[in-house]
């Protein structure tokens, strides 16, 4: 368990930090699960660490996950056991680390075929079998009857039966804010809503960055002996200028792929099991999740140009998951039922080339290049591997030199901020969320003025408060997408929230939280006005 008493996180010292005539060991630029997990890592092998956002802890892809600490049984499919039994290691300590945050939890394969059920078994048993000592549970074939008892949502005509498998499932953004607390809680400098400009150089060498407080315009430089770009699908735009800053032309890294999220009430998936399609009418996979007390019905895998921070879903993106899910659910959900849709950029990997730069495609999802310049760039992978992640890019600095070596494994056993021991954790992720939310924190958050004051179910005036004062929120987007999860779960009733937050969070000192921007948003997220 870790120490309940929470840190504070005014700006103006952050700032003033910032300012500081110093050079860092390490700068990271990005404050996704990726860029948090390389600044905790550093910071946990006593490194000194600045890590830089340009706008809140995990406002990219990483608030935009399915939810899911898995190995990835389909990479099974493909051969890449390797992958997968590192994945499943990595969901164990994950789970072991944060367990307010991340928890098991049982999926059902339903099936309506005779000869699903023992196929997609026996991969599960492997699944099973490479997870070892780290399992959750065991695979189980289920009868028509058991199938129907644990997903009572599920289409019951022509149903044969089905597996039932473990996997976890978490809360994305709390827990990037988790990794963003715990690695300031090592010592590291975590900055939101600042953002970097520009790389600077020093003899062909990258020796720091030029960074932008967004609230008042101020421009700060910050030196660092090793520069990390874990930007996800925008690292190409430094990359970039690396390459422009040195003469020496870049191919783009990243090629992104949307995925479309709708959310509906749990009345149509009752009961604490996932449901999981492996195969729809057109080969692809369908998730209904339960999640903070709702449903995530997805996702979608559809290249996309643009990198627009918030990309809108395609038309065809909701008409399949709805239509898919119709299929597969007793009570099929119509567009009048979603409360929430939102869309994530996944920064798939172009192979690479003979460009300059010292290219290793790990064998794992994710990329990390070092450029003749020594700019580290990190992109791909999963939130679930956001830690191995995190040891392979500093393993990278070590052997460029830019960084001493010192020993791996810092984090394996790290709780992050707000851990409780794990016998204290009663509720679920799937359950609607509230102050258990908070894990070990609860106390103090429930502490705060207005403890007592219910803004919306699970969420209290106390909660903004040590949004502002402990969790660095700055806007009511902030406080309503990611310290509270309500613009994902419920996007009407958070835009009808936002003037009331705003005016908490002008009492707690922010000059302007942004409800207008915020209302706008929401009105995006309740009802999706989909891209041409
Ligand atoms: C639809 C979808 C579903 C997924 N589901 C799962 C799942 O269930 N389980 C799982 O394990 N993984 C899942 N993933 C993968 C996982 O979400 C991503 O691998 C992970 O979030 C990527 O994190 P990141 O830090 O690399 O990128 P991001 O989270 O996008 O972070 C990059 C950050 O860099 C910031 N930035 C950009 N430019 C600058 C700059 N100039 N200065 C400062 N900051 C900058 C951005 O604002 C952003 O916050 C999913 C991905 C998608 C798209």
């Amino acid at each position: 368990m870790t120490d309940a008493s929470p840190l504070p996180t005014p700006r103006a010292p952050l700032l003033a930090q910032l300012a500081e005539d110093r050079r860092y060991d390490l700068a990271v630029v990005g404050g996704g699960a990726t860029g948090l997990g390389v600044a905790l890592d550093a910071a946990a092998r006593g490194f000194s660490v600045v890590l830089l956002e340009s706008h809140d802890f995990a406002k990219g892809t990483s608030s935009r996950a399915t939810k899911l600490v898995h190995g990835g049984v389909r990479y099974l499919a493909q051969g890449n056991v390797a992958l997968v039994r590192e994945a499943l290691h990595e969901r164990a300590t994950l789970l072991a680390n944060a367990p307010h945050l991340a928890q098991p939890l049982p999926f059902v394969m339903p099936s309506y075929r005779l000869w699903e059920a023992p196929f997609y078994g026996i991969g599960l048993k492997l699944y099973d079998a490479l997870a070892g000592r780290s399992g959750l549970g065991a695979t189980e074939f289920l009868g028509r009857d058991a199938t129907l008892t644990r997903v009572p949502g599920a289409q019951p005509a022509g149903l044969k039966g089905g597996v039932q498998y473990w996997d976890g499932q978490f809360d994305d953004a709390r827990l990037a804010l988790a990794l963003a607390r715990t690695a300031a809680a090592r010592g590291a400098l975590v900055v939101n809503y600042c953002a970097v400009k520009s790389l600077v150089h020093e003899g062909g060498k990258v020796v720091g960055v030029a960074c932008e407080d967004r609230e008042t315009g101020r421009v700060f430089t910050v030196r660092a002996g090793c520069v990390v770009n874990a930007t996800g699908v925008w690292v190409d735009t430094l990359r970039q200028q690396d390459g422009a800053d040195t003469g020496r032309p870049v191919r783009p890294l990243v090629a992104p792929s949307q995925g479309v999220h709708l959310v509906v009430d749990r009345s149509f998936l009752p009961g604490d099991h996932a449901l999981l399609v492996p195969k729809t009418t057109d080969g692809r996979v369908l998730f209904a999740v339960p999640w903070l007390g709702k449903v995530i019905l997805g996702t979608t895998d559809t290249p996309r140009e643009d990198l627009a921070l918030e990309p809108r879903p395609f038309e065809e993106e909701i008409a399949f998951i709805l239509g898919e899910s119709a299929r597969y659910l007793r009570r099929a959900p119509t567009r009048g039922d979603v409360r929430s849709c939102w869309v994530g950029l996944r920064p798939l990997v172009k192979p690479q080339g003979d460009d300059g730069e010292n290219t290793k495609a790990i064998s794992r999802e994710h990329t990390v290049l070092v450029s003749p310049s020594g700019l580290v760039t990190v992109t791909g992978g999963k939130w679930t591997t956001y830690r191995a992640m995190a040891e392979d890019v500093l393993q990278r600095c070590f052997d460029a030199r830019l960084l001493a070596a010192r020993p791996a494994g810092a984090t394996v056993h790290l709780p992050l901020v707000g851990a409780p021991a794990a016998a204290q954790v009663r509720q679920r992720i799937s359950d609607a969320p509230g102050l258990h939310s908070y894990g070990a924190e609860a106390a103090a958050v429930a502490a705060l003025p207005g403890g007592e004051t219910e803004l919306a179910p699970g969420l209290s005036e106390a909660m903004v408060r040590f949004a502002v004062r402990h969790e660095y929120a700055r806007t009511v987007e902030d406080v309503l997408a990611r310290r509270s999860r309500l613009l994902f779960l419920d996007a009407a009733l958070a835009q009808g929230l936002a003037p009331r937050v705003g005016a908490l969070l002008q009492e707690e000192g922010i000059g302007d939280p942004g409800v207008a921007a915020f209302e706008a948003l929401a009105q995006q997220y309740a009802h999706p006005q989909p891209s041409a």
